[in-house]
């Protein structure tokens, strides 16, 4: 019995005690975080005042403040029984790093006392040379700095034998620049709060201090039996599965999505939704996805920056829980070929200082009136900077969904509706003259539907997506941090916000405000009309349409990372302050970099892998039959036993077969590995462009091969765990 057959029969879930009564959910949401509530509990009246004020309209404290604070967090964190501090930030690797430093200080001979200053706690010190800064960074300034981001509350991080006070920081150079996902999306949301005020104070708002993105990230995932995924060098190294022969059942029975939840997945998704509740994630819904064996979870939207935080911090509890359930969590966009992939619905709003979201239609006609301005500045946006969105979801992982025949498409098209896209048609066409406020009125605005409330009208296919209150961004990886993706949709709406308010003042110069206001959301719906787009994103015939109407279709990563260096998008991120051109360039070479190194890792796991798991188990097949086919004959000529020709043909035909599905895995696998020989000379831009055209296909060559020969070698041989066990077997 080959080790996959003998694992089979030792599945199964873990052994859990059951629990009468689970502790309600408000009795210990957010114990592990030194929330506001928390904080005025251990902070003088004065500092606590002076902290909020510094949230809410950034004037900063002083030292004194920052060491009561610093004090006050030790004293919770140790009675918590933290021994250990660490600054939480989240390097350009896409991961989160930490650099642990227990509370202790010498105190006298053999004496030590725990201590947390001020200083520590709003700055760290970590050697920033081992992270990628894109050529920021010289070796002689390789110290980075860690800085508090008050933002985001601190927490702290529990393992069985201690506990870990974590602070959520920004990742800065010598020189001051970004090293880090978390600065540049902090910035964007100034830019877009500052754009947003501007067009608010037009409307008559003129009280509103602050305007922040809103953000709540749905996350897919898989999740497999660890006992499989350590028998697949390919998930362990690559987090995906390079080959595999498709299971006979897929989702085609469509069955899964919605469908009861296995008791072993729920008892996993229970554990993951407590650890997050302790540390003030919100996790609302949970659900059994598309795909077999795939799941979603999606927290309340939050203000932007504890979005992307939390959603980090979920992604690792996730990983970690599985492991406690002999599970693993595959959180890649493509962990397996032929059904669906993964993604993270970006759900996006902007909202006031009151909470008012600024995409929900209000009560008078001059609220919806403002709706709509904000709502065509979103279309103007994505019509304009398509080819920054496409940039901001560009990594290998999603090069499997993006334009590869799978959800959503690569073309940015933004999809509103039957109601909505009915009242900017009428808009479109009303007349340029003075529009009063009964002609507002009569132009609909004035009865603008609840979108919140519609759940009929839906177009799952669209990668930009009005889902009522709210756009749902659609085309982020599901392996992503939602930092990158947020802060360009801030950038770009923050310039477009900008353009509409000055559109309307210059207008205004010749008719009164409303009309001043439809004229120019009359010309913006005329303007953008060619990126919206109701129809069924995955058709043949929207590709088609797509490049009438010269939407940008991009499907290689490294072609669409280019929108980076060009001149008019470094022009818009240093006039909106989110990213100077050093740091535009620096990310544009990371991302780069990281994906040639990504697809050098897959190529030369899938060459071990096609040398020790997927040759030896066909030769021994293929020994098996030649063995066949020589006693017979040996029979045959021996003592004069008949066979039917056909059948000696057959069985004759079958070794040939065989050996030449060996042969083509083989000779692929050769002009593989001359390939990544040539293309170790070239720079990593012209690599990423080489492995797209030639490397990508190679190794899809490959595994066609090696998942035919999957399909005719005997079951006991076969060592790789195979799809219809990881995905049904649970
Ligand atoms: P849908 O059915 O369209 O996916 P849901 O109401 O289930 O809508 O919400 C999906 C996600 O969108 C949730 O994470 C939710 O918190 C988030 N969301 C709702 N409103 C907003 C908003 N104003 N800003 C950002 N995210 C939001
Ligand atoms: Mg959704």
């Amino acid at each position: 019995m080959s080790i996959r057959n003998e694992i089979l029969l030792k599945i199964k879930s873990v052994d859990l005690a059951k629990t009468e009564k689970p502790e309600k959910v408000s009795a210990y949401f957010g114990v592990n975080t030194f929330s506001l509530a928390t904080m005025s509990e251990h902070l003088s009246e004065k500092t606590f005042e002076a902290f909020k004020r510094w949230m809410a309209a950034g004037e900063v404290i002083s030292l004194e403040q920052a060491n009561e604070i610093a004090e006050a967090m030790k004293e919770w964190a140790m009675a918590k029984g933290a021994t250990y501090y660490t600054h939480w930030f989240q390097p350009m690797t896409g991961l989160t790093a930490e650099k642990h430093d227990s509370f202790i200080a010498i105190t006298g001979p053999g004496t030590v006392l725990e201590k947390f200053s001020g200083s520590k706690l709003i700055q760290g010190e970590p050697d920033a040379s081992s992270f990628p800064s894109g050529g920021i960074r010289a070796t002689f300034e390789a110290r980075g700095y860690t800085a508090w981001d008050p933002s985001s509350p601190a927490f702290i991080i529990e393992t069985a034998l201690g506990k870990t006070m974590c602070i959520p920081s920004i990742f800065i150079s010598y020189t001051g620049e970004a090293l880090d996902k978390k600065l540049p999306l902090l910035r964007s949301d100034e830019a877009v709060s500052k754009a947003a005020i501007d067009l608010l104070r037009l409307f008559g708002h003129t009280d509103v201090k602050k305007v922040y993105s809103t953000c709540g990230p749905e996350q897919e995932y898989f999740l497999i039996d660890r006992t499989y995924y350590n028998l697949r060098q390919d998930l362990i190294l690559c987090g995906r599965t390079l080959v595999g022969a498709p299971s006979p059942k897929g989702q085609q029975m469509e069955d899964q999505y919605f469908g009861a939840i296995k008791e072993r997945v729920q008892n996993y998704m229970f554990e993951v939704a407590q650890e997050a509740y302790k540390l003030g994630i919100p996790l609302m819904t949970r659900h059994n996805e598309v795909a077999p064996h795939q799941y979603e979870f999606a927290p309340i939207f939050e203000e932007s920056n504890l979005a992307a935080d939390h959603n980090q911090l979920l992604m690792e509890l996730m990983r970690k829980i599985a492991l406690r359930h002999n599970l693993v969590c595959l959180q890649h966009e493509k962990p397996f070929a032929g059904i669906n992939g993964s993604g993270k619905h970006l759900n996006w709003s902007l909202a006031d200082d009151k909470g008012t979201n600024l995409l929900n239609p209000g009560a008078t006609p001059e609220d919806n009136l403002q709706f709509l301005t904000v709502l065509v500045a979103v279309l103007r946006a994505v019509y304009l900077h398509a080819d920054l969105l496409r940039a901001s979801v560009a990594l290998a992982g999603n090069e499997h969904r993006l334009g590869a025949n799978e959800a959503p498409p690569a073309i940015m098209s933004v999809f509103l509706g039957e109601q909505l896209s009915a009242i900017l048609d009428t808009i479109e066409k009303g007349t340029k003259s003075t529009v009063s406020r009964k002609n507002v009125v009569d132009m609909g605005v004035s009865r603008l539907p609840q979108f919140n409330k519609d759940t009929t009208d839906r177009n799952r296919t669209s990668p930009f997506a009005f889902t009522g209150a709210k756009f749902e961004f659609r085309a982020v990886g599901s392996s992503q941090n939602i930092s990158t993706p947020i802060m360009v949709v801030n950038t770009i709406i923050a310039e477009s916000l900008d353009y509409v308010t000055d559109r309307i003042k210059a207008a205004m110069k010749k008719q009164d405000f409303n009309g001043a206001v439809m004229s120019v959301l009359s010309e913006l719906i005329k303007e953008t009309r060619h990126i919206r787009f109701e129809g069924n994103n995955y058709a043949e015939e929207w590709v088609k349409e797509a490049r009438r109407r010269k939407l940008p279709n991009v499907a290689s990563t490294v072609e669409a990372l280019e929108a980076l260096s060009r001149k008019e998008n470094i022009a818009l991120f240093e006039k909106y302050k989110v990213l100077s051109e050093t740091e535009l360039r620096a990310r544009h070479h990371i991302w780069v970099e990281t994906y040639c190194k990504l697809l050098e890792i897959e190529a030369n796991t899938l060459k071990e892998m096609v040398n020790s798991s997927i040759v030896p188990p066909g030769y021994e097949y293929q020994s098996l039959l030649a063995n066949n086919v020589s006693q017979l004959t040996a029979l045959k000529r021996q003592t004069g036993f008949t066979i039917d020709p056909k059948a000696y043909a057959d069985q004759a035909g079958h070794l040939s077969d065989v050996t030449e599905k060996i042969f083509y895995v083989r000779r692929t696998t050769g002009e593989m590995e001359k390939l990544l020989v040539k293309a170790a000379r070239l720079d990593y831009e012209e690599r990423a462009h080489v492995y797209f055209d030639e490397l990508k296909p190679l190794m899809e060559h490959i595994r066609k091969h090696a998942d035919a020969l999957e399909c005719v070698v005997s079951d006991d041989r076969w060592v790789l765990p195979k799809y219809r066990e990881m995905l049904f077997i649970k």
